[in-house]
């Protein structure tokens, strides 16, 4: 029997805006498809905290003993400018501008992208494809749109009809928009495009002579459309219909409301059954943006070479604080967020690593049964990470009670207690056992160790003025010591 057997997961699906009970296409298998980065420029922390939530959900359900195929794409073919159907594409505009071959930015940035999401300790996806190794299959899904009647080709260009579409279709159903706003709202084409409404978009465009990145096609010497590369991957490698398909918050329109309609006019199906979106990550409160300078990356943010922040957060650390918010939820990040975050997050690792020293007693004074279907049942309601956490909180105080003799465990609750906060802490929530010494505390640890010595030495001479004082003026610097049957310990506040 698979544990996902006893739990049922509720997942917030973007397309009906309910929550809804998840229920695989076939039993015990998952096919999830997030969209991967485009590989121009460093990756963005607003992607990383996209990648890091689908990451969890990952993990989760492969807990559960799902066979989870994930499907997250490299997009190296490149796309226009605005995501567009107009202007430069992003790849070969940066090569322009460095002078090197659109391959090597390809390559400079997907090393980078693997090197970051390796540092904040992310599972590979089962398939990670690239668009540029998938152009067969995108110009026989652009054959098939033609065939079927919704895509026409103008000066060796092909362009989804929207219109016709929409006669047959619902085109707009994921973002909530209708096609008679969207055509009220959108400028008149200026005479100079191939395209016969303002709302259709580019499957296939014929490259200018300047452009680098071109393959042949039926049509042109060209390039695909962006949207069509997450059709042609996700159809391949999961089916025609799929079960998860997620993404930022920010390509649900146009990006996957076009990938529907290319499913739809392809195949005639809506591809996919679940759609999830994380939402945005903020800095100070303001939208992260590099034109007006509120942005920081992941390696500056990891480094503490940052005008934002005080000092430099070990990489679980700030996966914590990502964890600590739904990933449907805005996320403001701070750096009063982050050193909160940090002090919990060593609160947690101080208690599992305290597990193994506890002793065990005839009875248990918390129901380990009852705190652990709480872990799972935040976990099924839509990946609830923040209630888990405080569930993980709460076990950290009942070890710490354990440890100080105000609490009891049986040995077998002990065992059940340490397998399942280890399980969502490491395995689920991805967060490594660093302590306060490897992340770089450890000379404030190395101080005030000195001073319990001190305190203890004074203490056994019966001088009680100098061990309080030791005790007090620590206590106003916002060091809290804590005396126990262990000896004493110590809290930043
Ligand atoms: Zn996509």
């Amino acid at each position: 029997m698979q544990l996902y057997q006893q739990q049922q997961i509720k997942i917030h699906n973007s397309l009906t805006g309910k929550k809804e009970i998840f229920k695989p296409i076939n039993e015990g298998h998952i096919g999830m498809y997030v969209c991967g980065p485009t590989v121009y420029s460093n990756v963005h922390l607003g992607n990383v905290r996209t990648f890091m939530s689908f990451d969890m959900i990952f993990r989760y359900l492969k807990h559960l003993g799902y066979k989870v195929r994930y499907v997250r794409n490299i997009t190296d073919a490149g796309h226009l400018e605005n995501d567009a159907d107009t202007g430069e594409d992003k790849i070969t505009k940066k090569a322009r501008l460095e002078q090197i071959e659109p391959m090597e930015v390809v390559q400079r940035y997907t090393v980078d992208f693997h090197n970051i999401l390796n540092t904040f300790n992310f599972l590979p996806p089962s398939i990670e494809p690239t668009a540029t190794g998938h152009i067969i299959e995108q110009i026989e899904l652009i054959k098939t749109i033609i065939d079927n009647g919704f895509a026409y080709e103008v000066n060796g260009s092909v362009y989804f009809d929207v219109h016709k579409f929409n006669k047959s279709h619902e085109y707009g159903k994921l973002s909530k928009r209708k096609l008679d706003d969207l055509i009220h709202n959108t400028r008149a084409l200026d005479g100079q495009s191939d395209k016969k409404n303002p709302q259709d978009f580019a499957l296939w465009k014929k490259a200018e002579p300047q452009h680098i990145m071109r393959w042949p096609s039926p049509w042109s010497d060209g390039f695909p459309g962006w949207h069509l590369e997450c059709t042609a991957m996700s159809t391949k490698y999961l089916g025609e219909q799929f079960d998860i398909h997620g993404g930022g918050m920010d390509l649900k329109f146009p990006h996957h409301e076009c990938e529907i309609a290319q499913n739809e006019a392809a195949i005639g199906k809506s591809p996919v059954n679940y759609w999830m979106h994380a939402n945005m990550l903020e800095l100070n409160g303001q939208r992260m943006s590099k034109t007006t300078g509120n942005t920081v990356n992941p390696d500056e943010l990891l480094s503490g070479n940052n005008k934002f922040f005080s000092k430099a957060y070990a990489p679980s650390v700030i996966r914590f604080f990502i964890a600590q918010s739904s990933y449907r939820s805005v996320l403001d990040l701070t750096d009063e967020g982050l050193l909160a975050s940090e002090k919990g997050f060593f609160r947690l690792m101080d208690a599992i690593n305290l597990l193994e020293t506890l002793k065990a007693s005839d009875k248990s004074t918390i129901d380990i049964q009852a705190w652990k279907k709480a872990c799972y049942d935040a976990m099924n309601d839509d990946f609830n990470s923040p209630i888990l956490i405080a569930h993980l909180f709460d076990a950290a105080k009942y070890i710490n009670q354990v440890k100080e003799g105000q609490a009891s465990v049986t040995s077998e609750d002990l065992k059940v207690l340490a397998e399942t906060i280890n399980t969502f802490t490491f395995d689920i929530l991805g967060l490594e056992n660093v302590t306060k010494k490897e992340s770089g505390t450890d000379k404030l640890s190395g101080a005030v160790d000195l001073l319990i010595k001190l305190r203890q030495e004074a203490r056994a001479n019966k001088d009680f003025a100098l061990s309080d004082k030791i005790r007090d003026e620590l206590a106003e610097v916002g060091i809290q010591l804590k005396d126990g049957k262990e000896g004493t310990t110590f809290s930043v506040n």
